[in-house]
């Protein structure tokens, strides 16, 4: 089973998606740490984020190994991580890890913009979940605040809203929702509640499939 879980920054995708792969016995893969480890490897050895050749070469060379490092969820490296996302070699050089890991035995669980739209097209179910941009920054900002990265909400909400625009206005496969994806919006939601309609609209469209 494949399930593919796309949206915006700090949605609760991340979280939704965990459950889901705990629940059903797969295996998870966050997407947005290959992107993350693109830039941070590129800002770590002092390269410019629009050296195409360099980040090719740097996704390329990714391992799963290197996604273990926590100073990937720093905030320099999420906006570096949108700007080499835009880069298309990065992008294509990406494609293979991501398949093979959805292809592997018992299935995954992926998370990222592109996963419903690009890298899986044929998942069993996908998700789309989002959430409001203040509510989105109210939560980064908590996270961070608990990583003793403290920022200023004004700050978070504006690094949402960039980074936002840049992953919906790119031209290689943009954040989007796909077409037969279903919706879920946690702005009004908790955790708990936000991963109870993830874990119920999966089990009702594998329903759904298993009767069709
Ligand atoms: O999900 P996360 O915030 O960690 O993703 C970091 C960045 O990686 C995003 O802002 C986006 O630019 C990029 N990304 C992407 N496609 C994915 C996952 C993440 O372009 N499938």
């Amino acid at each position: 089973m494949i399930v593919a879980i796309d949206g915006p920054a700090a949605s609760g995708k991340g979280t939704v998606a965990r459950a889901i792969a705990a629940h059903f016995g797969l295996p998870h893969l966050d997407t947005g740490l290959l992107y993350r480890a693109v830039g941070a490897s590129l800002k770590r050895r002092g390269i410019a984020l629009d050296d195409v050749a360099a980040a090719e070469l740097a996704a390329r060379n990714l391992t799963l190994d290197d996604l273990a490092d926590q100073s990937l969820r720093d905030r320099h490296v999420g906006e570096a991580s949108s700007v080499v996302a835009a880069i298309p070699e990065v992008r294509a050089a990406l494609i293979a890890l991501q398949r093979d890991f959805a292809n592997g035995r018992k299935g995954a669980v992926l998370d990222g913009r592109d996963i419903g739209t690009f890298i899986c097209p044929d998942a069993d179910v996908k998700l789309f979940i989002t959430a409001s941009s203040e509510e989105r920054a109210r939560r980064r900002t908590l996270e961070l605040e608990a990583r003793d990265e403290a920022t200023p909400y004004a700050d978070v909400l504006a690094d949402i809203r960039k980074r936002d625009e840049r992953d919906s206005n790119r031209s290689s496969a943009p954040l989007k929702m796909a077409d037969d994806a279903i919706l879920i919006d946690t702005t009004a939601l908790n955790v708990e509640v936000s991963i109870a309609a993830g874990l119920a609209a999966v089990t009702k469209a594998m329903g759904r499939k298993a009767a069709n």
